[in-house]
């Protein structure tokens, strides 16, 4: 989330999920997604606007500046804005009218606004120098800007002035030119009419994805559905790059497998290896694109990655609208809920390890007292398993109610496919309706009337009987006599073709 609007991150509430289950407790994986403000607009397909702006900026590595030159249309307004704190590293800045001979003049920064006059009659031009090394040691936050080691961490919307008075839904471009051994890498969606080019609309540019500046490896690896930009940020690891690469496309493949495909055509994974031996500390941003962020230790072993569950966590975040910050249950509860399941289908974690972080972790989603809710109780166990409780009550009704020819996953995949995805934001009821449609019953909306607004406490343990969930001594085992043993099998790997009907 992008503090320029005046949000703050999770981090108060806490944005790891790793106590009370079996993850190891020693490594916090915070995990945040983006939460975007309420934008009370319907959910449609991404429909392409008016350029109003193209920008072509150039990396220096040797002293962390970015050099900026901007083009504007009239559309454009006068006056320009960065990120909350970003514009006091802006340098220089200058504006001219668009045409030959006009002069260059100051801009004058009044707060956090740049008033470009020669914008205000027509089309103009902008130039300036972003201390941006100098933004990333001061700013410190990687939602606007951070210093990774040579890695310099700041979405667009720290370093592009933007036009703060045109109409939100207008189109900017930007070209980024680096020097040999330095690569500049984003999650914003490639422009497609100019492929080295990227196109973001100004609305999405304030929560655009994280992007960055640095001595990157790039790869491209293929999903299905789309593709993967895998950035790998300097420094020795204890596996080959072979052996990461293999981990990010199973991860997606657990996501792929899931969703039936990738939810956008491509998305950034931005590795930075850290000290210390865990894989893990995964953040998502997305907004006109995607990037997941995540750090790698650099004496983590291969079982580290065999065993992480973080990025799996962050790829599904890609795959869920975005909904307003109230309503991050939802984001979190599904990253939380569908995570084991889409590893158990692609073969990364054992069924009995799948339900045992469910079974232990749910009871943390249970309602206390005082409870407003899911929608007005944000603490991190009603936003990460309370969110997780919600899917999963979900997943049973729906097949239930549908003897179990549908799921939760059937409801998910037809919002990914009606071009629902975290680069662009959804009403949390426009998410439930497309859910309830795929499904023929109105599992998701009744529930989200029952948990919204008061604190509809379930039943757990009945339900984990019914379905043949048993713990005991720390491990999880399976009653195939249960009478939703059939419901649980399909949670668990989905609906074969030749599944028997729901036992009742
Ligand atoms: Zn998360």
């Amino acid at each position: 989330m992008k503090t320029v609007l005046g949000l703050i991150a999770c981090a108060a509430v806490g944005c790891t999920r790793d106590a009370g289950t079996s993850r190891p407790a020693s490594e916090p994986a915070a995990s945040v997604v983006a939460a975007a403000p309420t934008i009370d607009r319907p959910a449609l397909a991404t429909v392409p606007t008016a350029l109003v702006g193209e920008y072509a900026a150039t990396w220096d590595p040797a002293t962390g500046v970015v050099g900026v030159e901007a083009r504007f249309t009239a559309s454009a307004s006068s006056a320009f804005g960065l990120d909350r704190g970003a514009e006091a590293f802006a340098r220089d800045v200058e504006a001219s009218a668009d045409r030959d001979g006009a002069p260059w003049v100051p801009v004058v920064r009044n707060g956090r606004q740049f008033e470009a006059a020669p914008c205000a009659s027509g089309p103009c031009r902008l130039r300036y120098r972003y201390a941006l090394r100098e933004a990333a040691k001061k700013i410190d936050d990687l939602d606007v800007a951070s210093e990774e080691g040579e890695v310099v961490e700041a979405p667009p919307s720290t370093w592009l002035l933007a036009p703060t008075r045109a109409p939100r839904q207008l189109r900017l471009r930007f070209r980024v030119a680096c020097p040999e051994g330095s690569r500049f890498v984003t999650g914003v969606f490639h422009s497609e009419e100019v492929p080295a080019a990227w196109d973001i609309s100004i609305d999405d540019l304030w929560t655009s994805p994280y992007t960055a500046f640095g001595p990157f490896k790039v790869r491209s690896v293929p999903v299905k559905g789309g593709s993967i930009e895998l950035a790998v940020g300097p420094g020795k690891t204890a596996v080959s790059e072979e052996d990461i690469a293999h981990w990010v496309e199973a991860s997606a493949r657990a996501v792929t497998t899931y969703y039936g495909r990738f939810p956008m055509r491509s998305a950034l994974v931005m590795l930075i290896v850290s000290r210390g031996r865990w894989v893990g500390s995964g953040r998502t941003l997305s907004g006109g694109g995607g990037t997941v962020f995540v750090r790698i230790g650099e004496r983590a072993m291969p079982k580290a990655y065999r065993d992480d569950w973080v990025l799996v966590h962050e790829m599904i975040h890609l795959t869920f609208p975005s909904v307003t910050r109230e309503q991050d249950w939802a984001e979190e509860g599904i990253a939380t809920y569908a995570e084991p399941f889409a590893r158990v289908r692609a073969g990364l974690v054992s069924e009995a390890d799948a339900w045992l972080g469910l079974v232990e972790g749910l009871p943390n989603g249970l309602p206390a007292a005082g409870d407003r809710g899911l929608d007005r109780t944000h603490t991190w166990g009603r936003i990460y398993w309370g969110g997780a409780l919600f899917w999963f009550v979900a997943d049973v009704e729906i097949r239930k109610r549908t003897q179990n020819r549908f799921g939760l996953e059937d409801a998910l995949r037809a919002v990914v496919d009606a071009g629902g995805s975290n680069a662009s934001r959804w009403p949390l009821a426009d998410v439930m309706s497309a859910g309830d449609r795929a499904t023929g019953v109105p599992v998701l909306r009744e529930l989200y009337e029952a948990m919204a607004s008061s604190p509809h406490p379930i039943e757990l343990e009945p339900l984990l009987k019914s379905l043949g969930v048993e713990l005991s001594g720390g491990r999880v085992t399976f009653d195939d006599k249960a009478p939703l043993a059939g419901i649980r099998r399909a949670i668990t790997r989905g609906n074969e073709p030749s599944a028997p009907a729901a036992q009742h």
